[in-house]
């Protein structure tokens, strides 16, 4: 891994260190355009089609359904029954407690506004299945859908080779009393759940990180078609912010959860200390080579680096223009920091907070945004599956206080009809 000093880096450097378009020839999205058009064109047969081409999977049926699912569900330990138990639970707790209601206010007398949440309908939650099988985003995103009470939950999931997803997912689904699952992934089934196909129903909103070809085709479909996405959500990734109070054993740890994830995921280290960085990448290398996941590991620390700063401030400044997925605060001092923070997904204060905690059962939601958009997106919450309707009230006191300053405004844009709108009540009011 190469380390920088942060001193020596130019302005310009610092741009190229952080950018993470990892498209720069348009190859993805030339190639995820060609998924959608075939998808769009001839549905069902599509996706049976790109499911042999890249699951190497024959479908007869797109979808599991309930029965299925119970027989999937039944078939895991009651230890990770357990653990998946104490990760709803605390997911649930974290995201119930993000119910608000809004008071009512009166602006002028007689005139009065507020806002009522409504549940998105139908939405649509991806959950990646290519390297590795994540029913923790499952619970990620079912619990906030759940709660906001969104009427239809479109689930797809890449099929395994078996031509089923596995039972974990099927757990979580009997939990979430989910009773269909796509047997759908990649581009092809951000695709189908924003176009409709004959087996799939179109969404108003779709959710859920996924590889490069799936984070492309929902940015590209929310531009085409009336449905919105949660975020470019892609290739994870992780900064951490080490002193000298840091323990490189763990810092080494998170680093390589990152790695794990995809070739593609990146790690950072941002350190106050040269000797903390070289003690880490020297457990680094301990560390990935006992790791299943190695091969996948070794190559995203190719798209990783270190960084030497000169205090803690000057790494919240590289942080910040980062806008890391993942921020890890590995230091002791890390109450003095917090508030220096900007543009991050998701946080990780203190020596004993492991990244793997959000991304499994502490409670927060790991679905975050990635490539530097944490500078303008929130992670996923239950705000993520709820539109805000604003009201108005107004009474005979209202009309009148307020009447005369709107048949200004409307009169000085032009706008007759408008200032009539208001005008003829005043007219009745005084008659
Ligand atoms: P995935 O489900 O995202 O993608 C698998 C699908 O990709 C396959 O089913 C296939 O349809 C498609 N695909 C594979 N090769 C293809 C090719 N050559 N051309 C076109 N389509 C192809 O699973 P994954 O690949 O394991 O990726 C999961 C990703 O999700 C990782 O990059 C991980 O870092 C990321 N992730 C991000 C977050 C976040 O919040 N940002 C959270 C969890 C996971």
């Amino acid at each position: 891994m190469k380390i920088y000093n942060y001193q020596n880096l130019s302005k310009a450097d610092i741009q190229k260190l952080i950018s993470r378009n990892v498209d720069s020839g348009n190859e993805i999205r030339e190639k995820v355009q060609q998924i959608i058009a075939e998808v769009k064109t001839n549905g069902d047969a599509a996706l049976k089609n790109f499911a042999l081409q890249f699951d190497k999977v024959e479908l007869p049926s797109l979808f599991i359904e309930k029965n299925k699912i119970d027989q999937l569900a039944n078939g895991i330990s009651e230890e990770v029954k357990q653990a998946i138990n104490v990760a709803y639970s605390n997911i649930k707790k974290f995201h119930e407690s993000q119910i608000s209601k809004e008071q009512k206010l009166e602006t002028t007398t007689g005139v009065t506004c507020w806002r009522e949440s409504r549940a998105i309908e139908r939405v649509g939650l991806y959950i990646p299945g290519g390297t590795a099988v994540l029913p923790s985003t499952f619970l990620m995103l079912g619990i906030p859908a759940k709660i906001a009470g969104c009427k239809e939950i479109v689930v797809c999931s890449p099929p395994q080779k078996s031509g089923e997803v596995n039972g974990y997912l099927a757990y979580v689904a009997q939990l979430l009393e989910i009773d269909k699952i796509y047997l759908v992934g990649g581009a092809q089934a951000v695709a189908a759940m924003a176009y409709g196909t004959e087996s799939i129903p179109k969404v108003d909103k779709i959710f859920g990180p996924g590889n490069q070809y799936v984070t492309m085709a929902k940015t590209l479909v929310q531009s085409t078609t009336n449905t919105a996405i949660d975020m470019p959500a892609g290739p994870s990734e992780v900064l951490v912010i080490a002193d000298e109070t840091a323990n490189p054993v763990f810092v080494a740890a998170d680093l390589l959860a990152q790695c794990e994830h995809g070739v593609d995921s990146q790690a950072v280290l941002v350190s106050t200390s040269k000797k903390i960085i070289d003690q880490t990448l020297t457990e680094l290398d301990k560390q990935l080579e006992i790791l299943p996941r190695k091969e996948i590991a070794a190559k995203a620390i190719e798209n990783s680096y270190s960084v030497l700063v000169k205090d803690l401030e000057e790494a919240m400044i590289f942080s910040n223009e980062n806008a890391p997925e993942h921020l890890i605060l590995a230091t002791d001092s890390w109450k003095t920091i917090t508030d220096k923070i900007i543009n991050a997904g998701s946080v990780f204060a203190g020596n004993l907070t492991p990244e793997s905690a959000g991304d499994y059962a502490s409670g927060t939601n790991h679905t975050l945004p990635t490539s530097a958009y944490a500078r303008s997106y929130s992670g996923v919450s239950l705000d993520s599956f709820i539109k805000k309707i604003t009201f108005q009230h107004i009474n005979e006191m209202g009309i009148k206080n307020l009447g005369p300053t709107i048949e200004t405004l409307a009169e000085i844009e032009g706008l007759q009809a408008h200032k009539n709108a208001v005008s003829l009540r005043l007219a009745e009011i005084k008659e």
